[in-house]
């Protein structure tokens, strides 16, 4: 049996409506898009919501928007996918690493206040893997800073925070819409914002900071000449992928429940396999559960012999989350942190995905116990 780690869920019905878009003559941003923004917006609870390429130009573009800038230091966990920060160096900011709590994985707010500096001007928690970082403490210490909060909030589309959505709490979060994620466009990015100025800025730079869309420009009845005031960037997404991304946020309920049910299968089922860990499900968070990550602890075997024994087996695994620090490209960035170095050697992503069948998982679950147990044993 060979099971996909990870596979984007599709109705079968997006080709039809995405090739309905190409006939229409809308090809990049149009009427597509800006009705995949309203539409996602209202999902996540937000006053507006701006579509980007990739989540990563939305990290940049909203750091941007907040005033980050050279010189600037911008507080992130480096327990997290790379892009986290290379927003901030796109902006010319330096990224300071913070480390995360050893349950949630997430940034620990006490380690946040110990990092802040005078060159401080934002924070950027990382919604890891779909669980929302304790936002009200986040916050908290922002607001008595004077520092701006941008969510990077990749993996939790769909997720909420003491009852309330992700999207709804901060100024600013962005959502990526990339295949290894909740939903898909293919490549995309979407910033959840709330403040109607701020939108109206983020439209027009990620449209090199023209003063018109193209959607006014089309529907005007009257010749329109646009301005350039500032500078900007081309960070648009297109229609073809704003029809996929409506045709998903209808299916995006069918995900997250199927996600958290499988979940709850692999929770269930490890409390047989000793040394192996189920993650952190705290009862103040709706998470996503983008991934499965488990935790190896004392007496469990080497995870690469694990992973290879298991890939033998037709059963891909991943490392668990990165830590940007230990890579060549952030390596001299100065770093103390002991629960991020232990989290990222320990933890182990399991193949999830909705769709994915009971007899997919039955035989991950099998082939798991066995190699840990023989592994060990060896
Ligand atoms: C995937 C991911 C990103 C980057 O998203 P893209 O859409 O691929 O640019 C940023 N941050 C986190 C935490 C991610 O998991």
């Amino acid at each position: 049996m060979e099971i996909p780690f990870s596979r984007p869920y599709l109705r079968g019905d997006e080709g039809e409506r995405v090739a309905a878009t190409i006939a229409s003559g809308w090809v990049s941003q149009g009427p597509r898009v800006r009705e995949f923004e309203a539409a996602f917006a209202e999902r996540v609870g937000a006053l507006d919501a701006v579509a980007t390429t990739n989540c990563t130009t939305a990290l940049q573009l909203a750091l941007y928007v907040m005033g980050v800038g050279p010189g600037d230091e911008v507080i992130v966990p480096s327990l997290s996918f790379i892009a986290t920060a290379n927003a901030v160096w796109q902006n010319g900011a330096t990224p300071i690493f913070a480390d995360v709590d050893p349950l949630t994985y997430n940034i620990d707010p006490d380690v946040i206040e110990r990092a802040v500096t005078e060159c401080t001007t934002a924070i950027m928690p990382v919604h890891q893997l779909g669980l929302p970082a304790e936002m009200e403490s986040i916050l908290e210490l922002a607001d008595r800073h004077g520092l701006a909060v941008v969510e990077d909030a990749a993996c939790a589309v769909g997720a909420s925070y003491r009852g309330q959505r992700i999207g709804s709490l901060g100024p600013l979060a962005c959502f990526s819409l990339h295949p290894r994620k909740v939903i898909t466009t293919g490549e995309g990015g979407m910033i959840a914002v709330n403040d109607p100025d701020v939108a109206a800025r983020l439209r027009m730079l990620r449209q090199h900071a023209m003063n018109v869309s193209d959607l006014t420009r089309h529907n005007a009845k009257d010749v329109v000449l646009e301005r350039y005031p500032e500078r900007g960037w081309n960070h648009r997404m297109t229609d073809m992928q704003a029809t996929l991304g409506l045709c998903q946020l209808e299916v995006l309920d069918e995900i997250r429940s199927d996600r958290a049910r499988l979940a709850a299968r692999y929770t269930e089922a490890l409390a047989t396999i000793p040394a192996i860990e189920p993650p952190f499900d705290p009862d103040y968070a709706e998470r996503t559960w983008q991934s499965y990550a488990v935790r190896l602890v004392a007496g469990a075997p080497d995870r690469t012999e694990l992973m290879r024994a298991l890939l033998k087996d037709g059963i891909p695994t991943r490392r668990g989350v990165m830590a940007i620090h230990e890579e060549g490209a952030y390596a001299a960035a100065a770093a103390d942190l002991p629960v991020t170095e232990d989290v990222t050697r320990n933890t182990l992503m399991l193949p999830l995905f909705a769709g994915m069948t009971d007899a997919q998982q039955d035989h991950v679950i099998e082939r798991l116990a066995v190699h840990a147990a023989a592994l060990v044993a060896a």
